[in-house]
């Protein structure tokens, strides 16, 4: 089960203290685009969101999308947010974080894996070593697949709460 836990679970990805992130040497971060920076089937990135990534870039820390979603609607966000991307992904295989690695040219151990799901995001980069962010999803609107992954996802979250192994942070920084 450890190889499904995050390192950490927030709630928005404007959450992520990024100094903290600088602090433990990480310098890039591998992001998820569906429901992790936006809606599902959305095309608009929230101005908050898209702050937050000027800001992460200002900081020096270096982004690239991995997503398992369609090449030409990833490919847009990529080029609205002036990253690279690695589409499709087929997280949590391996081949993709790799590539992303090497695109950003740093190690594992220098880049931060956020996305919103358990199967893909967090087990791809745990098989990796990456440090992992675990973020609620935006959008409750799903392919029917990933509802249904959602829901044993649920399942093993709660099992992974109750045994200690995740904490989950809101907002305000409480349990
Ligand atoms: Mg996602």
């Amino acid at each position: 089960m450890r190889i499904l836990c995050p390192d950490q679970f927030l709630q928005n990805v404007t959450d992520i203290n990024l100094a903290e992130l600088k602090a433990r040497g990480i310098k890039g971060l591998l992001l998820d685009l569906d429901n992790t920076l936006v809606g599902w089937d959305s095309d608009i990135l929230a101005e908050e969101l898209s702050n937050w990534l000027a800001d992460a870039q200002t900081q020096g820390f270096k982004l690239c999308l991995v997503s398992n979603g369609v090449r030409k609607r990833v490919k847009y966000f990529a080029d609205l947010m002036g990253i690279p991307a690695i589409v499709p992904a087929l997280k949590p295989r391996r081949a993709a974080f790799r590539k992303a690695l090497n695109k950003l040219q740093l190690s594992a151990k220098e880049v931060a894996m956020i996305g919103d799901q358990l199967f893909t995001d967090v087990l791809g980069g745990n098989r990796l070593g990456i440090y992992t962010i675990l973020i609620r999803p935006i959008s409750k609107q799903e392919l029917r697949s990933t509802k249904l992954v959602r829901k044993l996802e649920k399942r093993v979250l709660k099992r992974l709460i109750d045994q200690g192994c995740i904490t989950y942070k809101d907002s305000d920084g409480g349990k």
